[in-house]
């Protein structure tokens, strides 16, 4: 068979595969990670904040010293050291009096949706989910054959009103959704987070609908002011599924994340993620163990923490100074993303050649919905640039929407817009995707 191409196989794939499409902004990345760009795109933690060298050693001494068990295979589950360990991290959180035996170690957090979308969805069933929402937690859902429908936000998070008409659509249209799935604190891609007086309104709607709920919680450590508020986890023990990593407090190459759930699903958990991985890798979870034992975690996070208030600084004040009138843009109190909304008629995506050649890089909003909104917004990452780079990244993106609003100017609003835009929250208060 040389010379075939995919499309030979494509009366072969899966039902499940037929929805999945290459998006053309993919090979423009390959371009955006030319040093030359400023990527305001990726989700990437600044890992070179960690001290290298000291977890080098001891990820030597992981292997030299105890290769015995962190390089054999482990329990489908995690290690029992991992999960307690998990257990302690959470009641930083307020989750307290978790049991290490609800915990289920999964491959970073996107085994987790993953795991869960197996264990519940059907093909054509309804999953409610913030809009926009994590751009891997719709490839999840996609893959899942299930129908997403967004919920609108505001900059106080998901709105409780919208939330109730959701549920009640979907149960008059006979398919009532199975579960919402959301990430109430330091949202990806919108960098809003759920207020404390709308936490429990959004549970009991949830409660009084018997709709399950995932929450999802990767960004929760990283405040910039203050506390964040308690997970929706930390007031209900029944009905939600916690799902964390430890991608951004310490570091996601070791792909370590976990669920914690409900005592009666737990089983059935561990028996999906068997079929699926046999077990989460010993060594990543006995690196992360080790981490947590013998190195400062705590001030690690204080120190991600301060890298990334100053950076969403640098580029608060950069889009302040530079964007054209008629941009808008969240204020994220903590989490790695900002969410812009351009003026009226330009078309984000259409936007990124002309952006790449310009040497810069954001994610166009079109992705973190599963229905084709968000055309005239961008997420913007400033955890990995410094303060400087920030600043000429929004330098050049502002001469790129400039640009764009004087072609308008000249040729018509539609010369740049492909389809309307639709009913949402108010532009300075609407979140957007991602790609990590
Ligand atoms: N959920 C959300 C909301 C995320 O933003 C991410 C990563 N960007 C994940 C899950 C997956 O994280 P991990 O690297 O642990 O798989």
């Amino acid at each position: 068979m040389t010379g075939t191409t995919q499309d030979d196989y494509t009366d072969r794939y899966a039902r499940r595969v037929r929805g999945m499409t290459t998006s053309e902004i993919r090979a423009l990345f390959a371009v955006a990670s030319r040093p030359e760009v400023v990527s305001l795109a990726g989700g990437s933690p600044y890992i070179a904040a960690l001290p290298l060298d000291a977890v080098g050693e001891m990820l030597n001494k992981l292997g030299s010293e105890q290769g015995a068990t962190s390089l054999q295979y482990g329990i489908g589950q995690g290690t029992i050291e991992l999960r307690e360990q998990i257990c302690e991290v959470m009641s930083l959180s307020g989750i307290t009096g978790a049991s290490p035996d609800d915990v289920v170690v999964t491959v970073g957090g996107q085994q987790a949706l993953d795991l869960l979308a197996r264990l519940f969805l059907d093909p054509g069933d309804v999953v409610l989910a913030e809009g926009p929402t994590y751009v891997g937690a719709l490839g999840v859902f996609q893959a899942a054959q299930a129908q997403v429908r967004h919920v609108a936000m505001d900059a106080d998070g998901l709105i409780p009103a919208a939330l109730e008409e959701a549920i009640a659509e979907g149960v008059a249209s006979g398919r009532p959704a199975k579960f919402l799935y959301t990430i109430p604190t330091f949202q990806n891609p919108a960098g809003v987070t759920l207020s404390e007086a709308r936490r429990e309104e959004i549970l009991d709607i949830c409660e009084r609908a018997g709709l399950l709920v995932i929450e999802d919680d990767p960004y929760g450590m990283l405040s910039f002011e203050g506390d964040a508020p308690r997970p929706l986890r930390a007031r209900r023990r029944e009905g939600v599924f916690y799902c964390s990593t430890f991608s951004k407090t310490f570091a996601p190459g070791l792909r370590v994340g976990w669920i914690l759930a409900p005592h009666a699903v737990r089983d059935k958990l561990v028996m999906m993620s068997e079929a699926n991985v046999l077990c989460p890798s010993a060594f990543a979870q006995g690196a992360v163990t080790q981490y947590l034992t013998t190195m400062p975690w705590r001030e690690q996070i204080k120190v991600y923490r301060e890298i990334y208030r100053e950076r969403r600084d640098a580029l608060l004040s950069a889009l302040e100074d530079l964007m054209p009138a008629g941009t808008s843009w969240t204020r994220p109190t903590g989490g790695l993303f900002i969410w812009a909304t351009l003026p009226d008629g330009l078309d984000s995506k259409a936007m990124v050649p002309r952006a790449i050649a310009a040497r810069v890089a954001y994610v166009p909003g079109t992705g973190f919905y599963a229905d084709g909104t968000g055309r005239n917004n961008m997420r913007l990452n400033y955890s990995f640039s410094t303060p400087e780079r920030l600043r000429e990244g929004v330098r050049r993106l502002s001469g790129v929407i400039e640009q764009e609003l004087a072609t308008r100017a000249v040729f018509g609003a539609s010369a740049t817009i492909s389809s309307p835009r639709r009913r949402g929250p108010a532009a300075a208060d609407t979140p957007g995707p991602d790609l990590a």
